[in-house]
């Protein structure tokens, strides 16, 4: 039996463009139907009122269709408002699945949007199919990223999806229709009506920054140490601007939270500047920030491999170098 899928993804953006995990989740949605050699259609149900550019972005993004829901509020995130928004346009739709980028700002829409929606939710997917009782089946990890599990999701409604970030491809090969219809629409909103609202957003100090959001990231491994040893990275992304990330060992020794993970099964980030103190390199570090546009690394250990993917590599203690770097960065602020 041939089935005729409509997937619907939410498309993200930041007013001058559109966040690359949508172009990802656009990628996921082509390849789901492919895979299964039918035919399907993609929907992005874009909010709020993106530039001009940006929405072009999308246009030529390679979905089949776009849905707008255009209001001025929306270009502020409000998990209560986005759910009951994407619930009434969704609600009674036959859709395969509704996907979205796992972000962590936006962490509580899919659980609100699958409640409402009395439908499954699965969080943190990697990989998306369909079984021959048309069931959708997700893969995600478990146990920190040891083991993966397959969930079988056994809903007459369309189940809500968040995807890993770090799993979306910024490229997406699919085209679209060379001119993708859009339906707009344009919803009512009584923001005093909503149970919360964001009446101000103050501006972060860099070093407590999000590292997805940072533009220069200090990140420490396990030769950065535990306690004091550590401290000095704070110190120097203090004095440069940046966010402080970690590998895995880091966070597992609690010394960062979760949510400062790079890496395959932490945060996948691009800033224009990192600095690797004390990280080995391995393949489940690097996947997480290869797209970074500068890379320093700091290792004792010259054979190491961060080192192969490194613009500027510094081989020695990094007890006695941070504390050099920072005093040369105070300096040159003095000038
Ligand atoms: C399924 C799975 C998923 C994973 N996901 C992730 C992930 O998302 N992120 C992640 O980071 N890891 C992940 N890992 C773990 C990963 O394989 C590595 O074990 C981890 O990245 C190593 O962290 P590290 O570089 O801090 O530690 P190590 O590999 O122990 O490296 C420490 C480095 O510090 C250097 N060093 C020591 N002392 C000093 C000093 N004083 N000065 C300068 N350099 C020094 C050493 O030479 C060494 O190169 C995952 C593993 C698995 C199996």
């Amino acid at each position: 039996m041939t089935v005729n899928r409509d997937i619907w993804i939410l498309a993200t953006h930041t007013g001058d463009a559109v966040d690359e995990t949508t172009f990802g989740l656009i990628a996921e949605a082509r390849d789901i139907i492919s895979r299964e050699g039918g035919s399907g259609r993609v929907t992005a149900v874009i909010m709020g009122i993106p530039e001009d550019a940006a929405f072009a972005s999308l246009k030529n993004g390679g979905a089949d269709r776009i849905i707008h829901i255009r209001h001025e509020s929306l270009n502020r995130y409000n998990g209560e408002l986005f759910a009951s928004l994407l619930f009434d346009l969704a609600n009674g739709r036959s859709l395969s699945c509704i996907l979205l980028a796992h972000n962590e700002g936006r962490s509580d829409l899919a659980p609100r949007l699958s409640a409402m929606m009395n439908s499954a939710l699965i969080t943190r997917a990697m990989a998306i199919s369909f079984d021959k009782e048309n069931r959708a089946v997700a893969i995600r990890p478990v146990s920190n990223g040891y083991l993966f599990e397959e969930v079988v999701i056994n809903t007459d409604n369309p189940p809500v999806i968040s995807y890993l970030p770090s799993v979306l491809s910024a490229v997406n090969p699919y085209k679209g229709p060379v001119d993708t219809p859009v339906e707009i629409i344009s919803p009512e909103i009584d923001e005093c009506a909503l149970s919360a609202r964001v009446i101000k957003v103050i501006k972060s100090a860099p070093e407590n920054l999000s590292i997805e959001d940072a533009s220069i990231v200090v990140a420490g491994g396990r030769g950065a140490g535990k306690g004091d040893a550590f401290n000095i990275l704070h110190e120097l992304a203090r004095e440069i601007g940046a966010s402080v990330g970690g590998t895995r060992p880091v966070i597992d020794l609690q010394i960062l939270p979760f949510e400062r993970q790079i890496g395959q099964t932490g945060k996948t980030i691009a800033p224009d500047l990192i600095i690797n103190c004390g990280v080995s390199g391995a393949n489940e570090y690097s996947a997480g920030m290869e797209k970074s546009k500068n890379v320093i690394s700091i290792n004792k250990d010259p054979r190491a491999r961060i080192f192969r993917f490194s613009d500027l590599g510094v081989v020695g203690d990094l007890n006695e170098i941070v504390p050099l770097l920072i005093e040369r960065v105070r300096e040159v602020k003095e000038e």
